[in-house]
Formats: C-alpha cells, sequence, structure tokens
C-alpha cells in the first residue's frame, strides 16, 4: 500500500476528512480541523495541501487493534461498558469511533507519506496524547501519535522521537511506549501543567515549567533532543493550548520556528493536540494559533 501523492513531493500534505467531526459530542478537538480546513481554503497558505486519509480507514482499524486493549476499542465502537466507552470524557455516541478512526488515519497517511517520500507531512487530528493501552482520558479517545509510531516501526524506521509540547504532559502516549516499543522510541515532553505526568527513563524526557520560562524551556529540549539525533522519523505533538495557560503567541510563534528548524530535512509529522476557546478565547483564535504551526512547517 502506498500513499497518493503528487509528483510536487514539496508542498506540506496536510490530512483531513469531514469525519474528524464526525461524533455528535461537540468539542473543541471534535470540531475545530473543520474551521481549520476552511480557513486553509479561504486563506491558503503556499505550498499547502489539504488530502482525504479516507483510504487508510482499514489500516487505521488495524493500527488501533494493535496499540489499545480489545475492550476498550470494543467500548468505544459499542459505547459498552459505558463507563470504559466514556473514559475519554466525551459523552458516548456512535460517531465517536468514526470521528477517532479518522483522526487515527490522518496520522497514519501522514506518516507513510512522510517516510516514503523523506518529506514533512502533517494532519489535523487531536485528542491523542492523553490515551493509554486500556482507555481514554482527557478528550482523548486514540493515541495516533503511538499509531504514528506504530506505522513508522513497521516502515522500517528504528528510531523515532515523540516531541510533545502540548500544554499538558503525555503519559497516555508513554504507557503504551512502556508496552510496546523499546528505547529507541524517545518521548520529549514539555508541559505547563501537571496533568498526565510521566517518569522518564533512557533517553525520554520531562520538563514541567512555568509559562513565563516557556521558551528557554522549549530551547533547552530542542538542545536536548538534537544531542540525541540522528531520528529516522520525528512525530510533533503541536499543542496551542499552551495559549490558554498562559504562553505569549509571540512565544508560541518562536516555539514553532525552532521546532520547523530542529526538524530540518529528517522526515516528521504533527498533530494538532490542544487548542481550546476557553477565556477569553474565540475559535478564529484557535484556528490562527494552529495556522502558526502549518506556516511554520510549510
Ligand atoms: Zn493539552
Amino acid at each position: 500500500m502506498t500513499t497518493p501523492t503528487s509528483p510536487l513531493t514539496s508542498t506540506l500534505k496536510v490530512f483531513f476528512n469531514p469525519h474528524f467531526a464526525a461524533s455528535e459530542y461537540e468539542f473543541d478537538t471534535t470540531r475545530k480541523a473543520i474551521d481549520i480546513a476552511e480557513s486553509l481554503i479561504a486563506n491558503p497558505i503556499a505550498n499547502v495541501e489539504l488530502v482525504d486519509p479516507t483510504f487508510f480507514y482499514q489500516e487505521a482499524e488495524r493500527v488501533i487493534s494493535l496499540i489499545h486493549s480489545p475492550e476498550y476499542v470494543k467500548a468505544v465502537k459499542t459505547g459498552k461498558p459505558r463507563e470504559l466507552a466514556q473514559s475519554s470524557s466525551f459523552v458516548w455516541d456512535k460517531g465517536i469511533f468514526p470521528m477517532a478512526r479518522a483522526h487515527t488515519a490522518g496520522m497514519i497517511a501522514a506518516t507513510r507519506c512522510a517516510l516514503e517520500n523523506s518529506v514533512r507531512a502533517a494532519s489535523l487530528s487531536s485528542g491523542m496524547h492523553h490515551a493509554s493501552f486500556g482507555s481514554g482520558a482527557g478528550f482523548c479517545t486514540f493515541n495516533g501519535l503511538v499509531a504514528a509510531i506504530q506505522t513508522a516501526r513497521e516502515l522500517g524506521a528504528l528510531r523515532i522521537l515523540v516531541l510533545d509540547y502540548d500544554a499538558h504532559a503525555g503519559g497516555g502516549t508513554w504507557n503504551i511506549m512502556q508496552k510496546l516499543f523499546d528505547d529507541n522510541v524517545v518521548q520529549v515532553d514539555v508541559t505547563v501543567s501537571p496533568f498526565d505526568t510521566w517518569t522518564p527513563s533512557g533517553e525520554s524526557r520531562l520538563d514541567i515549567v512555568d509559562s513565563s520560562d516557556y521558551r528557554e524551556a522549549i530551547r533547552t529540549s530542542l538542545d536536548y533532543a538534537a544531542s540525541l539525533e540522528p531520528f529516522d522519523f520525528i512525530i510533533y505533538n503541536a499543542g496551542v493550548d499552551i495559549r490558554n495557560s498562559g504562553v505569549s503567541e509571540n512565544d508560541l510563534r518562536a516555539r514553532e520556528r525552532m521546532v520547523a528548524n530542529f526538524v530540518g530535512s529528517t522526515p516528521a509529522i504533527f498533530g494538532l493536540a490542544g487548542g481550546y476557546t476557553w477565556g477569553r478565547y474565540n475559535i478564529d483564535d484557535v484556528v490562527a494559533w494552529h495556522r502558526l504551526t502549518i506556516s511554520a512547517w510549510a
């Protein structure tokens, strides 16, 4: 199976389709991909191309069955048992599974695109890094970051970096990594929140910092990640909810430039992760923050 690509591999392919919002349950992470895609159509960013990942649904179901327990996958599909089906905090409806499968398919499609063409790619996926092997958590259903790791490993990538700069820590990702992968899959995480923190081992690293120290913490974290190179593949969880936690837009913009520079020519993907209309912000703000990541990578 190969990723459908145009001859112009220099465009940043950003995977998305309307199933990213298939759940009846309305939340920023089950809706914002639509607003971002509409914004990219109305006000395009040069060298960015939206691509539909529907072709990868079957593949997504196969990978989901490898990275989550059968009981949990069944619960998300059927709604039973209800407590497990709603462990993400979403009220269960029959659209939850198609929604989460589409987000996962986007990450798998982006991974295949990046590794098969040795380029950068992206998916408008979110709600991933708190999901652990046996349950959802913190508005995350299936762990698309781990789906990307699994896909990359099947494509022969040995040394893989997960860079998680969402405002919250990636304890769900770490939980599944410990179960499925060796020390050559490394997670480097900077968080401004104690939510879902984890205990690093090997080369992995977690920094919990104050929002006023954020830019310097990212610089230090990227210097550390650079000391571990080379990587065959980089997965960036590009949460912009640091804005909801008091980090300035200038610091977010600087972060995205630093990460894009760090990635360089290594095959890499990003997913959206957090970014909310909480506080004084609206969906236009959230779209604008995520566009900073897309622009930096394009
Ligand atoms: Zn978050």
